[in-house]
Parts: C-alpha cells; structure tokens; sequence
C-alpha cells in the first residue's frame, strides 16, 4: 500500500520530453515553429556537433516580455490557445504548451527576448529543470534561444544519438520542411482560406549553419520553384524539365501540386511533402492518392516526388492527435482523398509524360575538330543509342514468335510474325514505305521521325498500354467480344484449377472465353476473344488460372480485373523480338493516336523515348 506517488513535475517534464523530443532535429523543428507563430520573417539556426554541443535558433518575432519569458518554460504554458473552442480550429504549428518545458527539463536553456514594441530585453537560463530568475540583458528584438547539452544527464537518451553528421541529415529534413511548409502564408485567417490564391512569394529568410560553415541560406522574396531548387540540388534548376504543376479548388479544400515527372521517381516515398496549411503533415489518405494518381504512370516500385500544398479551413480537421503534429485527423478523409486524386490523375494523364532521352556530353575534341565529318555524326548518334538501349532495356528481351496459325484480326491485335516475315536476325534495319517515317530495329523498336525530332518506340509496351486501354474500356462497357475457334482447344488442369475457373465464370466469361468440360481431367476452350489473338488460348487459360488462385482471394473485384487486363495485354502485345511489316507498325502508330496514356506501358515503364531537334542541334554543336 501506499506505492502510489504524484510525480514531480520535472519528471512530468521529462516523461513529456521523451514523447516530443526524440533528438536534436526535434528541437530544432520545435524552436523554428514557434519563431513562425510568433510571426517572425527572419530565423537564424546555428548547430555545433549535430546538435549535441548546441542549438540555437534566433528569430525577429514579436518576442516576450519579462513575465511571459518566465511562463513559457513552465509545462502547459502557451499564448496560443485558450478555451476549448480554439482548440477545434488550431491556426498556429504549436498549441500544447509542452515544447519549452520538456527542452529545459533534458538539457542547459538559455533564453532571450525582447518585445517589438519595448527597449528591454529580458533573458532567463534554466538547466535540466533548474530555473534561475528572470534578468534583464541587451539584445535586439525578437528571441534567440540556445539549447546547450542536449540529454546531457540522461546518458541512456544521449547514447542513442548518432553522428553528427547523421543528426545533422535530420535536422536538414525538419528545417527544409519548415522552409517549404512557411513559404506559404501560415498565418491566414480562416475565413480567407479558401478564397485567397496562394502567395507564391512569402517566404522566410532562413538560414541554417552547423559548426560555424553555412549549409542553407534562403532570401525570402523567393518563388517557391528557386526555393526547392535551392533546397534540392538534385532537380534540375529549371523546375519545369523534372515537374509538372497544378491547383485545385473545391469544396473548401484547395491544392497545389508540383508533381515529379516520372523521369524523377525515386525508390521510397521520402520526397513526397504534403503541406497542410503550412503544416508538414503524413497522412496515409493522402499517400494513397497520390500513389494511385500514378498508376501506370510509374512501375509500382517507383515512388513519385510530390510537393503538395493544401489549404482548408482549421476546424476541418484535428491537429490534436500526435505528440509531434504529424499527423492529423480529416474530418472528411474520404473527400480529400478523391479531391487530391482526381485532381492530380487529371494533370498526369493531361500530360506528354514522354521520356526525354539524355544524350552523353560531347566530347570538346570533337567539337574542335568540327563535327562535320558523317562518320563522327553516325558514330555520336550510335553512341547515343547505345547509351540508350543500356538504360532502357527491351521490356521483354526473348525471342518470341506468335503460334503458327493465326485465326482473327483486331484493330489492336497483330497477327505477330507470319510465317512468311520471320527474319531473326534482321541485320538491315527495314525502312518505313515511300512517305512513312519510321523503321524498326533491332525487331524489337520504333524509330520515327517527329515534327520536332524523333521518338524511339518500344513495340511491346506500346502495344502493351494500347491493348490494356482497349480491354478496360470494352469491359467496363460490357463483355469482351468473342469467337468460335475452328478447332477447339484442350488442356489438362486440377480439380483445384477447376474450381478457381468455377469460381470466376463470369468473368472468364466477360473476357469472351468460353470454357466446356471435355474429360475429367480436361477441359476444352471453344471460344476465344479477337483482341487477345496475340496470345495462344491455351497458354492464356492456364496464366489466368494461375493469376485467378494467387491474387484472386486477396484482391477486390476491381482489383483482380485489373491484374487480368494486365496479363491479357502483356500476353496479346507484340513481343520484342518480333518483326513487323510496314502495314502493321502503321498500324500500330494509328492505335496509339487513338488511345490515351500510351507514353507509359500498363506497369509504368516508358513506351516512348523522345528525342528533340534541339537536342541533336546541340549535339552536334549547330547552335
Ligand atoms: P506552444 O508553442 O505549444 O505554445 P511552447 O512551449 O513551444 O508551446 O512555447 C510556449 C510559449 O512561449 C508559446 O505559446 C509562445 O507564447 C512563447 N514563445 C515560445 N517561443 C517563442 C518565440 N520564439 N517568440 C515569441 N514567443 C515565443
Ligand atoms: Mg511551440
């Protein structure tokens, strides 16, 4: 009995410390909001060993007088909130009053601060939880806070602190999002959130330095493209060659989006930065939306770099649900989920996301020699498709010629090879007829001329995407069209094969296949859709067989049609590899006009590399 204690506020403190702060960029990105939220247009951080040693971020807010300086180091102390009401519609980045307490409770604080309006300047310092009085100090206005010893007894917590140099990549991230999030207007009214077009030149002077060399400086009068260009020396400076950009606004939710070209995905999702009203915020609604927006725009390990910046009104959402305000509870998650979909799918799918081929610097002898000689011309352009074909590999590379017989012919389905067209080795790149402009290589790519250049077709993807969006439109019109095969075709399968093709009728049905019982163990396909004349029937029943009992128990309706649609057009596309006639990559050429998205195969790869005028103009030092 009696085990029961109060305990001391410090260790209150320090228990509220260990949720909110887990490390120096913790801090940092603590001390930066509230400079924000004291409307500060300039904010100088300056870290020594990581963060370890110290960290200090020194703003020209509207600063403290002698008496707030004293309270806002007390736990649940805030300027920001102060009835129930106002915490239904949080405008500021901080609201609970913890940040300053839980800091003084774990390291030696220091801080100082003067009023706009006032001479004085007051400073008070306070060590692990040790508070001394209030003093008065000189200093200019605003505050400047100074954090000395992070953890320094609490050798448990400093322990798990990593080099400076990995504290420092953390600290980066949080002053980079503090930098993005602030760039647009934190501070708007409420009522004014919908209707204000964002400003695209408010931002911070900010700079960030770490043991005395400067690691960013940003100007305020700054668009927000010079920002992430300053701040992400990996997209290129003109931000239009690597984004596409758009805004939406509706029912009260505006975006504003600069989506990465698929030339600029990357491997996780570390460069997708949704803003919340200047809030950094993850949200898995939103993650989701922006994933699916891309949908056979990227292959799906590909992550797309996002910037999102969304504006909706306070009360349409809680901040009150993580200790570090990185999450947030949408009031409608639904609705922000469709409107940043469809508003991002729109532009993306509005777009020639055609891959730009990057061709190889050329090299200063050759300039020099005056590249007029045609064999330095052929030999740069041969280097640069071999340059090519090294990044872009043929999406399927084996050789692989249609069944003999060939029994139906679509708009969209080859018969791929004839007998009579097989040339494996095809040495003599076929050219187009009289007034076509286009030849195939290597059997297995389209070269043809543009207005502006030439584009390098891959067959198979482009037939690939053609196919997909000619079977998802007729599916969702109704059932694929079917026909009778002269010769019916039999195959064996278990009794487990045949009940996944049981389960699934109809929509073996809806693919126009028409399956009857010839055995046992046998099973016999008498009917057959045109469209997917480019795949054997047999070998087709079989993979969707397959396709329907791995995938078939995890995946929705929508789900699973969309994986088989995908496999029908994998299968029924030309194969690289394949020789085509003149008529039949005319063909294919008219197909792609007549489809939309073709510059992305169903999986996300390219179908179609471009290469610009310009581009050669340069390269062969004409401009
Ligand atoms: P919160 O930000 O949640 O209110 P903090 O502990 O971070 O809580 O800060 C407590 C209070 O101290 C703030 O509400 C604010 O009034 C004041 N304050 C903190 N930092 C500054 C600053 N840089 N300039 C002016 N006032 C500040
Ligand atoms: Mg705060």
């Amino acid at each position: 009995m009696g085990q029961i204690v109060l305990l001391d506020q410090n260790m209150i403190n320090m228990i509220a410390a260990g949720e909110v702060i887990e490390r120096p960029a913790s801090v940092v990105k603590e001390l930066m909001e509230n400079s924000i939220d004291a409307g500060a247009t300039r904010i100088a951080v300056s870290i020594e060993d990581g963060g370890r040693r110290l960290i200090s971020v020194s703003d020209n807010g509207r600063g403290m007088d002698a008496e707030d300086l004293g309270r806002a180091l007390e736990p649940h102390t805030t300027s920001k909130i102060k009835t129930n009401s106002d915490l239904r519609a949080i405008s500021t980045l901080g609201f609970r009053g913890e940040a300053l307490a839980s800091i003084a409770s774990i390291a030696q604080v220091r801080a100082v601060s003067r009023p706009k309006d006032s001479t004085e300047a007051n400073c008070i310092e306070i060590d692990c939880g040790d508070k001394r009085d209030v003093t008065p100090c000189s200093a200019d206005y605003g505050t400047t806070i100074q954090i000395r010893d992070l953890f320094y007894k609490l050798p448990a917590r400093r322990k798990f602190l990593r080099t400076a140099n990995t504290e420092m990549t953390h600290i980066v991230e949080q002053f980079i999002r503090i930098a993005l999030g602030s760039h647009f207007a934190v501070n708007h009214k409420n009522e004014a959130l919908e209707t204000e077009p964002f400003s695209n030149e408010h931002g911070l002077d900010m700079t960030l330095t770490h043991n005395g060399r400067e690691l960013y400086r940003l100007v305020g009068r700054q668009t927000l493209h010079e920002r992430i260009a300053k701040l992400f020396p990996i997209f290129s400076a003109d931000m239009s060659e690597d984004f596409i950009e758009t805004e939406s606004s509706e029912k009260g939710l505006h975006i504003h989006a600069l989506l990465g070209k698929p030339s600029v995905s990357r491997t996780n999702s570390k460069f997708q930065y949704v803003f919340l009203n200047g809030r950094y915020i993850r949200d898995k609604f939103i993650s989701h939306a922006i994933k699916e927006a891309y949908r056979g725009i990227l292959e799906p390990d590909r992550f797309p770099v996002a910037f999102l910046f969304l504006r909706m009104p306070y009360q349409d959402y809680d901040v009150n649900v993580h200790p570090t305000k990185i999450e947030v509870r949408f009031y409608n998650a639904n609705l922000i989920h469709s409107q940043i979909l469809g508003c991002l799918r729109e532009r993306l799918l509005g777009t020639d996301l055609q891959t730009r081929a990057k061709l190889p610097p050329t090299t200063p002898a050759l300039a020099s020699k005056g590249a007029t000689a045609a064999g330095h011309r052929s030999s740069e352009i041969a280097d640069a498709m071999a340059e090519f074909f090294k990044k872009h590999k043929p999406v399927q590379t084996q050789q692989q010629f249609a069944p003999a017989q060939r029994k139906h012919r679509d708009a969209t389905s080859f018969p791929a090879g004839h007998g009579t067209e097989r040339h494996a080795h095809c040495a003599v790149p076929q050219i187009g007829a009289a007034e076509a402009k286009f030849l195939q290589i290597h059997n297995s790519f389209i070269v043809e001329q543009t207005d502006d250049g030439f584009v390098i077709i891959d067959q198979h993807a482009l037939h690939e995407r053609i196919l997909y969006e000619n079977l998802s439109r007729r599916i969702s019109a109704g059932s694929l069209e079917s026909q009778k095969l002269l010769i019916p075709e039999s195959f064996e399968l278990t009794e487990a094969q045949a009940d996944v093709l049981n389960t699934n009728a109809e929509l073996i049905e809806k693919l126009g296949i028409e399956l009857v019982p010839f055995g046992p163990k046998t099973m016999a396909i008498q009917a057959f859709p045109p469209l997917l004349a480019g795949a054997a029937p047999v070998d087709f029943v079989q993979d969707l067989t397959d396709l329907l009992s791995d995938k078939g128990p995890g995946l929705d309706t929508k789900g699973l049609l969309d994986e088989v649609l995908n496999m029908a057009a994998c299968k029924a596309a030309i194969k690289a590899g394949q020789k085509l006639s003149d008529s039949e990559i005319e063909q294919l050429l008219v197909d792609r006009q007549r489809t939309e998205l073709t510059s992305r195969c169903p999986h996300g790869r390219p179908t179609t590399i471009r290469f610009s005028m310009s581009d050669l103009e340069k390269q062969f030092k004409r401009t």
